[in-house]
């Protein structure tokens, strides 16, 4: 069994980020700017918001932070939100997600200017994606595809079975992978999802698993077939009573299902990683669309 280990992979493609912000800030001193903005006190979205903004930090990308409490109105962000589609000096948004039940997501997905629109939810960047047209790739199937990428795996001519049919994992991984395209797509998808029934008849089949149901040891060894290939995306905190402390772990019961993969990433520690890498790869491409810098990575 191989580990997909998502952390290895992160250095590598944030070498080569950091290297293509460095040269152009040498050239014209300007540099890529992220703007994130959280809405409450979630723990998790916190801590996230935070990573995202220390890393970009770390390799010389500009950040804005915006930070509402759990009662702010949906109009307000609204009007936020068209505030930095207007300045030119951001280049990306990130809404950071859960929002409270107050505020309708869509609405707010669809106020984000698709151009800035780095983690890919904007209906015209998710249907440019079906199209085949170039746009901005949701964050964590972009992560996803570079870590195959880093290691060797072509998805082509594979059958592929991806568990969850989420807006941000399932539905664009299940475009992607299927769509006529030699670097990352022409894999057979089949997407199982909570009304699927006996998901482990096409699991059994799969030569690939890409799992995003957040439910806890959800895919065992008995589901799959021997040498096949798992993606955790899942990410559950949990009790740990050994430790008397949280734990995250993925929707793979890794240990009863390493040895019978060919290649298995970790959770923590593998997609987790990846889905950062995705969104400063779109916030470096919208700045270089800006700035006219010619060809992206
Ligand atoms: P979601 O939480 O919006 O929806 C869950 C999906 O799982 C649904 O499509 C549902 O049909 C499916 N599902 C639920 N129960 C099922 C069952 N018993 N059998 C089959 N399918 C079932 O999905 P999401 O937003 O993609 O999140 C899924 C998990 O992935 C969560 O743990 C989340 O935290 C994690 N996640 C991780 C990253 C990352 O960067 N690693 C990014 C996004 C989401």
């Amino acid at each position: 069994m191989i580990l997909l280990d998502g952390k290895k992979a992160f250095d590598f493609f944030i070498e080569k980020i950091q290297y293509e912000t460095d040269l152009i800030k040498k050239n014209i001193n300007e540099s890529p700017c992220l703007c994130t903005i959280l809405v409450g006190n979630n723990y998790s979205s916190k801590l996230y918001v935070n990573k995202k903004n220390s890393i970009c930090s770390k390799i010389g990308f500009k950040t804005h932070f915006i930070h509402y409490n759990n009662d702010i109105s949906e109009k307000l962000l609204i009007n936020t939100i068209k505030k930095i589609n207007l300045n030119k000096n951001i280049d990306g948004i990130l809404v950071q997600m859960p929002l409270p039940n107050s505020i309708n997501t869509n609405n707010i997905i669809l106020s984000i200017d698709p151009n800035k629109d780095v983690d890919g939810f904007h209906p015209e960047n998710l249907g440019k994606m079906a199209l085949g047209i170039e746009s901005y790739i949701s964050a964590t199937p972009k992560g996803i595809l570079l870590l195959l990428e880093y290691f060797n795996i072509t998805i082509k001519n594979k059958h592929c079975v991806i568990i969850g049919r989420s807006n941000i994992v399932g539905k664009p991984l299940s475009m992607l992978l299927s769509s006529n395209n030699d670097n990352f797509g022409n894999a057979t998808v089949t997407l199982v999802h909570s009304y699927t029934q006996n998901i482990e008849t096409y699991t059994r089949i799969a030569d690939v698993i890409i799992i995003a149901v957040g439910i806890p040891y959800f895919l065992k060894a008995n589901m799959i077939k021997k040498n096949a290939i798992i993606i955790d995306v899942g990410i559950n905190k949990i009790f740990c009573k050994k430790t008397n402390t949280y734990k995250v772990i993925g929707d793979v019961d890794f240990n009863d299902v390493k040895e019978k993969s060919s290649y298995i990433s970790p959770v923590p520690g593998g997609v987790g990683p990846m889905t950062i890498i995705g969104l400063l790869y779109n916030t470096l491409i919208s700045f270089k669309k800006k700035i006219k810098y010619g060809k992206t990575l």
